[in-house]
């Protein structure tokens, strides 16, 4: 469970990028946090404490929301989900996505699956594989993205193929990865993309910033 303040700390925080969350949808996010508490005892999901959870997975994982507009109904793609991030916040926030979460650590599979069941997301389902083995989803999906997940060249070349023309991937970096972003230019071409934008996000509430590559197909 987040605590009141924890609640509040989201809720303005989400706001200030322009986001709406219902009670219902707070709520969610709690009970997430409880689900990931437990579960962080059985098997290795996340080193950050709760006390953190809000800025470090729930606020940072909607940021995303606030660079790129995704339409009603899109169909996004979590790569290397792991416990659901950035995937499950944005399930959460934007029940008119259409959310896969995509794994190749069953375990990670099968607790996400267990999330999705819990807190009732229709939108959002959790498949096991590995990106570089699902060539039959290439294409499909509006919007694919990663966090922590590889280094931009090697992220660029799992992301791009199952994003749609004219569609972008956006990969969740550090604030010290604009070298590790320019270096992966060639491998985004070769995909048949181009880096439209790198915006840095301050996580509202904290110091905190990050950069947001956002890879656009042609
Ligand atoms: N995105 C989450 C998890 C990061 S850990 C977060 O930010 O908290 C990286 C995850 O990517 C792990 O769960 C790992 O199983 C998954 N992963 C690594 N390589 C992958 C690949 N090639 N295809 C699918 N998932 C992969």
């Amino acid at each position: 469970m987040i605590s009141h303040d924890q609640m509040t700390a989201l809720r303005d925080g989400a706001a200030e990028w322009g986001i709406t969350l219902s009670e219902a949808q707070l709520d969610a996010f709690s009970i997430y946090s409880t689900l990931l508490e437990d579960q962080n005892r059985v098997m290795n999901l996340t080193r950050i404490p709760l006390a953190e959870i809000v800025p470090l997975h729930f606020l940072d994982s909607l940021s995303i929301l606030s660079i790129v507009p995704l339409e009603r109904g899109a169909r996004i793609l979590d790569l290397g989900s792991g416990a659901g991030f950035p995937g499950i916040p944005l399930a959460i926030a934007r029940p008119d996505l259409n959310i896969t979460l995509l794994d190749a650590t069953n375990k990670k599979v099968i607790f996400l699956q267990t999330v999705v069941e819990k807190l009732a997301l229709p939108n959002c389902r959790a498949v096991h594989g590995r990106a570089e083995e699902m060539a039959d989803r290439k294409g499909q999906y509006a919007c694919v993205t990663a966090r922590a997940v590889a280094s931009m060249d090697k992220l660029a070349g799992w992301m791009l193929p199952f994003v749609k023309k004219g569609g972008v991937a956006v990969a969740m970096k550090s604030s010290q990865a604009t070298a590790e972003i320019e270096s992966a230019r060639k491998v985004i071409q070769q995909q048949g993309a181009f880096i439209e934008s790198v915006e840095q996000i301050s996580i509202p509430g904290t110091d905190i910033t990050r950069l947001l590559a956002v890879l656009r197909k042609r």
